[in-house]
């Protein structure tokens, strides 16, 4: 049976891990899809086993989402097809190495996919969203956007980024019929691993998920209209307690004419 079109997704990231796992599950949700990443092969090979599983079309985009150029072409995908309806920002690498180990043309690599071609494709499928009057942008973070202290310093930092730019569109497409939702895995048994410096084997087994188990989660946090999703996370109450302490910090707390008086700055001047 096939379902009636929900229009496009890109996939960034789609070869393998995650990203393989949304290409999939959308496709089954009805989506046609675009699926982005460097490995032609592996992207053909997932096209053709969606197409003949679920009967969606499926295009092929082989891109180095590190490189601007390539980025731009993915960028004039997302502003001419007019069929995209959903945008998922999964493409990412990781590291574990600690700041006085890790190389730093490698730290900017990373800013480079895991922060700028984010951003800028997602400021290429904005506008279209708003003029065809809906669209759903979900944006793979981390936990260690939450918890930068856990990896690597940068890594963190990048999705503490991602975490923060998914907050700020929530707010600023409120009235535009555009969902956004931020998804922050725990560790996730996929080839990230072995990539950003440690194997997943080295980790105990509870605190690890697989990939078909943190999407089936993140999809169903879409569902309930989750604006953050944290599959791993046992009481969801945790995260609202967070999130509530953080939005204690209104405008009027944090910006002020005078420093607060444990600065002694005022005393000091009125003397
Ligand atoms: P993965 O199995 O290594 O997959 C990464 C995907 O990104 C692959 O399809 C890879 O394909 C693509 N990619 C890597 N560099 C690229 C580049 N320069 N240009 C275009 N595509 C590129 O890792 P994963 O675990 O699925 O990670 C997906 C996302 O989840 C990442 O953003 C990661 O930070 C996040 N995440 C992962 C975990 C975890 O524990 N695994 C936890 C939290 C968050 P090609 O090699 O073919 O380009």
């Amino acid at each position: 049976m096939t379902i009636s079109s929900n229009g496009t997704a890109l996939v960034t990231g789609a070869s393998t891990g995650i990203g393989a796992v949304y290409a999939d599950r959308l496709a089954r949700r009805g989506y046609d899809l675009i699926l982005v990443a460097r490995n032609r092969e592996r992207l053909n090979t997932l096209a053709k086993r969606l197409t003949d599983d679920t009967g969606r079309t499926v295009q092929v985009e082989a891109a180095d989402l590190s490189n601007k150029a390539d980025v731009r072409r993915i960028e004039a995908v997302l502003q001419t097809d007019a069929s995209i309806t959903l945008l998922v920002n999964n493409a990412g690498v990781g590291a574990t190495a600690p700041l006085l180990q890790a190389d730093a043309d490698k730290m900017d690599d990373m800013i480079e996919l895991n922060v700028s071609a984010l951003t800028r494709l997602t400021y290429a499928a904005v506008p279209g969203f708003v003029q065809r009057g809906g669209g759903t942008i979900i944006n793979i973070a981390s936990i260690v956007g939450i918890r930068p202290e856990i990896l690597n310093g940068v890594y963190g930092a990048t999705k503490a980024y991602v975490l923060g730019f998914s907050q700020s569109l929530v707010h600023e497409l409120a009235d535009k019929n555009i969902r956004v939702q931020a998804v922050c895995p725990g560790a996730i048994a996929t080839e990230f691993w072995p990539i950003a410096g440690t194997p997943v084997e080295n980790f105990p087994p509870e605190i690890v998920m697989s990939a078909d188990d943190l999407v089936d989660a993140a999809l169903a946090g879409l569902d309930q209209g989750e604006l953050v999703t944290i599959p791993s996370l046992p009481d969801a109450g945790v995260w609202e307690a967070y999130e509530s302490a953080r939005q204690n910090f209104t405008l009027e707390n944090l910006s002020r004419r005078v420093p607060a008086p444990r600065y002694h700055v005022a005393a000091k001047q009125a003397g």
